[in-house]
């Protein structure tokens, strides 16, 4: 043990050049996560910069959470501004910035009141427990392919079994039915059921849009028997399916709507939107020391504002269909499986694995996700240039002809 704080051991790693520190950061970091051998310093709207200067274009959007790109004017400068002000200000005092937000967001989403928090899990946590206050009941129906977040409550209503089997027991109560099912849905829902949990388009399990006609099933099943619809728009939300909410397509209201990744503009941060049948928490119900934060409040105003007074929206509706056309007419059926998605939520199904596809389009310029072992997921940020779009697209292409 050292006696001290070591201040010259901590110099050190200023100096270490780009190299060593990923090193270093190999050594201390969890070991969770798979790491990709690249280092990002800097972005710019749909542009990544790696250390030696060289630059990628961006079809990630940092898991989805930069919709308007790095480095937004509007976010940057509402960030700024508030950073002046304050940062942090916890929900026992009031707060103008958050007044604002609060409305804002509610006004979007046409629902009547928020709760505000830091990630995607931490929003499925909130509406995990506000449907059991709420009904007074424990069951929480869920989907195959589902994912909505790693902490405790939210792993239990994630599929992927190597993702929860380590964990177990999780929360109990929890059953899972085939995506876009309605029979089995209509079979899982009881008079125990707290609620249904769905993603308008899966994300994670492999960017699966939800058929014409099943959230509204999905939701006049839960009105028939007691229980409330949950929506996790945590990747969909904020414009990437070519809606503010991708829920909006399908022409339902939610109970429970939550949100996070691309809400903040870069900052952390999610929310529980609360609907009339829910009603308003008690007092002490539930909380969080970062939740609504000024900080992220601004920025989550600048990306509201942004998205009102762009064409953002409409864009990415109008480019991903274009984008998916264009695939599905030119990628070679020897390695594509199918090509689905809504707005710029684009998934391109491998008939093999997307791991050598994406190390392929890394070091071609482009940084891409899988969905699953055989999805090539493309989320390019809603600001990216139509030329960095196609340039991406013939990219994919090449990538694809070659690997077959
Ligand atoms: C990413 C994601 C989550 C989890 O969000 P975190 O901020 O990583 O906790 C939950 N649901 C969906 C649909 C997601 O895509």
């Amino acid at each position: 043990m050292p006696e001290a704080y070591d201040s010259a051991a901590v110099a050190t790693t200023f100096d270490a050049d780009a190299l060593d520190l990923a090193a270093l950061e190999e050594a201390h970091s969890s070991g969770a996560y798979f790491k990709r051998d690249l280092t990002i310093v800097r972005g710019q709207g749909a542009r990544l910069f790696d250390a030696e200067g060289r630059s990628y274009i961006d079809c990630a959007s940092g898991q989805g959470s930069s919709n308007l790109g790095h480095g937004h004017p509007a976010v940057l400068a509402a960030l700024r501004a508030q950073m002046d002000e304050i940062m942090v200000c916890p929900e026992m005092f009031h707060n103008p910035v958050r007044a604002r937000y609060q409305a804002a967001l509610c006004n979007a989403a046409q629902m009547p009141r928020v709760f505000l928090c830091n990630s995607g899990a931490e929003a499925n946590e909130a509406a995990i427990k506000f449907a059991r206050l709420a009904t007074g009941r424990t069951g929480i129906v869920s989907t195959m392919r589902g994912f909505h977040g790693r902490t405790m409550g939210a792993l239990s209503t994630t599929w992927e079994k190597t993702y929860r089997e380590p964990f177990a027991p999780l929360i109990p109560d929890v059953t899972f039915v085939p995506y876009n099912n309605l029979e089995r849905l209509s079979a899982a829902v009881t008079d125990e059921t707290a609620a249904i949990i769905l993603e308008p388009v899966q994300g994670e399990g492999g960017v699966h849009p939800a058929q014409e006609g099943y959230l509204q099933a999905a939701q006049a099943l839960a009105y028939e028997r007691g229980a409330l619809l949950i929506v996790d728009e945590v990747q969909t939300g904020f414009g990437r399916t070519g809606a503010l909410f991708a829920h909006e397509h399908d022409r339902i209201r939610p109970d429970l709507l939550t949100v996070a990744k691309s809400m903040g503009g870069g900052i952390p941060m999610g929310a529980c939107l609360i609907g009339e049948r829910v009603g308003a928490m008690t007092p002490a119900s539930h909380g969080s020391t970062f939740g609504g934060n000024p900080l992220a409040c601004a920025g989550g105003l600048a990306v509201l504002e942004t998205l009102a007074n762009s064409d953002l929206i409409g864009r990415a509706r109008d480019l991903g269909a274009r984008l998916m056309d264009h695939f599905r007419a030119h990628l070679p059926e020897g390695t594509v499986r199918e090509v689905r998605g809504r707005g710029l939520m684009i998934g391109i199904e491998l008939r093999g694995k997307v791991a050598p596809v994406l190390r392929e389009l890394q070091t071609r310029g482009v940084i891409a996700l899988p969905a699953g072992s055989t999805v090539l997921r493309l989320l390019p940020p809603l600001v990216i240039e139509e030329d960095d779009l196609w340039r991406a697209a013939a990219i994919v292409e090449e990538v694809l002809r070659n690997a077959a």
